[in-house]
């Protein structure tokens, strides 16, 4: 899946914009900041395909690439913004919760956290909101180079303790460093089955 092309499609601003729900799609959702771009970037081998979601302008874009003609990939950018206007927020969260709540061809939301900081109550919204839709989320631990192994199983547990409250979360993280590459090869295989058939 990810030798094939990987094309930017375009940043939707509305729910109009969505292209049409005809084949599988898998969503990046996550803090700005969380490593979503690198991630993005080491997933499908091309640097630079990913902005950085802080870039100005792409922050309220819902933005989707597609794997060949197989599936579509949306990277939702950076939740916790604290410097936009507040109408600006209000309607980026209104498009985000009509996109996560409505989306018939969402297979799963990969729900990035920071190795170093775990579950922030941020995130335990985003995640509260894909269990109420019913849209399965599994969490994908970035950096983890960042950080040593004793801190990292910390964050796991605490991560996994967490993921307990939630019903629409799957209960097994994958863990990343786009830095060193570690998990981003196991992160595709999921994505690969999950945009079969
Ligand atoms: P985004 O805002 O979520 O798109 O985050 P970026 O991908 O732009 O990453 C934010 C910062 O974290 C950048 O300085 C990256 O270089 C750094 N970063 C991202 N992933 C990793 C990683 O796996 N390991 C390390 N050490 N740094 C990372």
């Amino acid at each position: 899946l990810f030798a094939g092309p990987v094309d930017f499609i375009k940043g939707v601003v509305a729910m109009e914009g969505l292209p049409d729900p005809d084949r599988p799609e898998i969503c990046f959702a996550g803090r700005s900041n969380v490593g979503k771009s690198s991630l993005i970037n080491a997933l499908t081998g091309r640097k630079g395909i990913a902005r950085a979601s802080n870039t100005p302008g792409r922050t309220q874009e819902l933005n989707f690439f597609a794997l060949g003609d197989r599936a579509y990939l949306v990277d939702l950018p950076g939740y916790g913004f604290a410097k936009a206007p507040v109408a600006v927020v209000a309607k980026w969260q209104a498009l985000q919760k009509r996109y996560l709540a409505g989306r018939p061809n969402l297979r799963r939301v990969f729900a990035l956290i920071d190795a170093r900081h775990g579950i922030k109550p941020v995130d335990h919204e985003t995640m509260t909101l894909l269990d109420r839709s019913a849209v399965p989320f599994q969490v994908v631990v970035t950096k983890a180079d960042k950080i040593g192994a004793g801190a990292l199983a910390q964050t796991l547990a605490q991560i996994e303790a967490e993921l307990q409250k939630h019903p629409a979360a799957f209960p097994e993280l994958i863990v990343t460093s786009s830095e060193k590459g570690h998990g981003i090869e196991a992160l595709r295989a999921v994505i690969d089955a999950l945009t079969r058939g």
